[in-house]
């Protein structure tokens, strides 16, 4: 190690709390060039870059840091992606402290570099100078992908199937592409007009969009490949249905699944009230169940909707599984906190709108299946909060309508998708499956290293009709080295 980073990690600028609960614009305004490379200074350059074993796309971290810190904002943003096609996305909402910030060398003694927010510098650069390099494309193969969803796993398989010489065709059940980048993320969090713009440049590879085609209803999989003439099938259809908590009320009106709310504000456009009005949600005192980014984000939502918002959640704040970094920007912004604490049932008026929620006590017991404490009952606790809207956010599970019309499609006790993990290939040759619909809810970045081994199966079969060898035991420990 040459140097030691002695400047403290660069903070980003960002709207004062008591501003940005009034608006849906994003939350921080991201570096200046100065502050970027600044922050681009403290990498040490490591020789053996353990950053890059924490992305799950292996992105050439230390090579974009160097070219920043030389002010080569535009070769940066290419270097990113070389490996990672949605730059600006990933920079917004990958939990980097998780990933490949907690391996920074840097954060053994102080802060890790802000790894993130010199990707999102980097990509934000590229879109705002309008400086979009577009790859030289190979010649036509002439085959082609389906894809099912145009979430990060579909958008992901797509452009890297592009640029192989394959045409592609995304199928996409909503208006809009992007899966839970537009219909759940909310605005100030992650910009529509950032995902949009990731999506024209596939567009502008080549990239075909069909929206408001359900597969399963308009075509199943299938189809697509024996009538349509489809020579691979990508799906990517995520997990997009909510879990409820099976308590008395919840069908009353005014409760919600986390889906259906956020769906509405960032579909409907609540977020650009009032010029665009959003009855349904506009509400005063909300409750939100659960203690994930789900919630996190339903939460803000509701209260940049104008409401008095609280959390409840089931355990201890150490075991919430939102992102500190979420928890924080809530708690900020106002949002309340009843911990330890379960709905037991949701209470109506006679026109069957909710006014109330029972909630039990809680405190921690052992840990169960999932290594957290676990929530044990306190007899008798019962109490009731006055509400008129309850969002639940206690999870999702994936959309069982593609592999019940293809059943030769095999899936888990979960739901999810069989694969092979180390080519992501199904139970039907041609037909290959990644992100949520294979993980269970997860992150946007394990979905697009899934759509990356995905894209790289499906070239190996439309060129040989078969799949990629998985890899010997050798192969793994040359790439553990
Ligand atoms: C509110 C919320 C906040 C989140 N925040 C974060 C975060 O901060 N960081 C993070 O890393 N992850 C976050 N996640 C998780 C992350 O968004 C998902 O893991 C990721 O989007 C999964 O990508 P995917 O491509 O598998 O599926 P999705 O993004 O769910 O996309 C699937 C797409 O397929 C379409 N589709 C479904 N069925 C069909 C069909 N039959 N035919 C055609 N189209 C179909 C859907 O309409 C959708 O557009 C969040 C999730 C939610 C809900
Ligand atoms: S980001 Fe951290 S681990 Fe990666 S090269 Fe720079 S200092 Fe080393």
């Amino acid at each position: 190690m040459a140097k030691v980073a002695k400047l403290p990690r660069q903070a980003m600028p960002e709207q004062l709390p008591e501003d940005r609960v009034q608006n849906f614009d994003e939350v921080p305004y991201g570096y200046t060039d100065e502050l970027a490379m600044l922050e681009a200074g403290r990498c040490l350059q490591c020789k053996k870059p353990k950053c890059i074993a924490g992305c799950p796309v292996n992105i050439d971290i230390p090579g974009f840091i160097a070219l920043i810190q030389q002010g080569k904002f535009a070769e940066a943003a290419q270097k990113i992606k070389e490996q990672n096609a949605l730059p600006a996305v990933c920079g917004r909402v990958c939990p980097q402290e998780e990933q490949c910030e907690i391996k920074c060398v840097t954060g053994i003694k102080g802060e890790p570099v802000a790894i993130g927010r010199l990707e999102r510098f980097a990509a934000d650069y590229e879109r705002k100078t309008g400086i979009v390099a577009v790859p030289p494309l190979p010649p036509k193969t002439g085959k082609r992908v389906a894809i099912v969803g145009s979430g990060p796993a579909g958008l992901t398989v797509a452009g890297d199937l592009i640029r192989l010489g394959h045409d592609v065709t995304v199928f996409e059940a909503l208006q809009d592409a992007g899966g839970v980048l537009v219909y759940g993320i909310p605005e100030f969090r992650l910009p529509k007009e950032i995902v949009r713009a990731e999506v024209d440049y596939l567009r502008k590879i080549g990239v075909e969009f069909v929206f408001d085609f359900v597969v399963g209803r308009n075509a199943t999989v299938r189809e697509l490949l024996e009538e349509e003439g489809y020579d691979a099938v990508f799906i990517g259809s995520g997990a997009g249905l909510p879990s409820f908590m099976r308590v008395p009320g919840e069908n009353l009106i005014g409760v919600y699944s986390a889906n259906e709310y956020l769906t509405r504000a960032n579909l409907m456009k609540a977020y650009l009230f009032p010029d665009y009005d959003t009855p349904p949600i506009k509400r005063h005192c909300v409750a939100v169940i659960g203690g994930g980014n789900v919630a996190m984000d339903s939460a803000r939502t509701a209260l940049r909707l104008g409401g008095e918002v609280t959390i409840v959640y089931r355990r201890a704040r150490e075991q919430m599984p939102a992102r500190a970094e979420e928890i924080h920007h809530a708690e900020q912004e106002g949002v309340k906190f009843k911990l330890l604490n379960n709905p037991t049932r949701i209470l109506g008026d006679e026109r069957h709108r909710v006014v109330a929620m029972e909630c039990l006590r809680m405190e921690l017991g052992e840990p169960d299946s999932s290594g957290r404490r676990s929530p044990v009952p306190v007899p008798g606790s019962e109490w009731i909060m006055e509400l008129d809207t309850v969002v639940v956010a206690i999870g999702n599970k994936p959309n069982p309508l593609v592999p019940r019309t293809t059943p030769e499609i095999k899936t888990t006790k979960w739901g999810t998708i069989e694969v092979e993990p180390n080519t992501m290939a199904t139970s039907v040759p041609g037909v290959y499956a990644g992100g949520d619909i294979v993980s269970g809810a997860a992150t946007v970045i394990l979905a697009m290293g899934q759509g990356k081994i995905a894209a790289k199966s499906i070239d190996h079969y439309l060129r040989t009709g078969k799949n990629p060898e998985p890899p010997t035991a050798k192969d793994q420990t040359d790439q553990k080295d």
